[in-house]
């Protein structure tokens, strides 16, 4: 079972470390992932992680589904990370971006180079770590394997986090 905790927000979440790294994932935000997950499957899909950073631990509390361009949004990351952003301020002016999700129908829990090149591109000085999520499982996502990845700058590459109970 995962480790949980009580939330400010009475929302379960677990809990992912990796050297000094710490990062809550809530249970209702990797609920909704993995649904987005089995709907979309065969094909890949994805979004934002949403949520805050107290005392340098980052809590994801949500997540957002795909937008109209989701199947160039790796080709295009930088005018989608722009309108992904309005979309933050405008619909959760509570929540801040946290990083990326994604899913590996039919695929293994292990980072693309593609993949890479994208969690690179959103590191920036104002955004120095980001967390990746990732679901990987059979090609309909009937279950679906965990992977959380914090990325931050001036690292070489991305951490695997642990946790979760997975
Ligand atoms: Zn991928």
């Amino acid at each position: 079972m995962p480790a949980a905790c009580a939330k400010p927000t009475g929302s379960a979440a677990a809990l992912y470390v990796a050297d000094g790294y710490r990062a809550w994932l809530s249970q209702s935000a990797l609920a909704k992932a993995a649904r987005l997950a089995r709907a979309a499957a065969p094909m890949e899909t994805g979004g934002m992680l949403l949520g805050h950073v107290v005392d340098g631990e980052a809590h994801v509390v949500a997540v957002t589904g795909p937008g109209r361009n989701v199947r160039l949004a790796r080709y295009t990351f930088e005018a989608d990370r722009a309108r992904d952003n309005r979309l933050v301020h405008r619909v959760w002016p509570r929540l801040r971006y946290l990083g990326d999700w994604h899913t590996h129908p039919g695929g293994r829990p292990v980072l693309s180079a593609m993949d890479l090149a994208s969690i690179r591109e959103t590191l920036t000085p104002d955004m120095p770590a980001v967390l990746e999520l990732l679901l990987a499982g059979p090609p309909g996502m009937e279950s679906v394997e965990v992977a959380l990845f914090t990325m931050v700058r001036g690292e070489d590459a991305p951490l695997r986090m642990t946790g979760g109970g997975q």
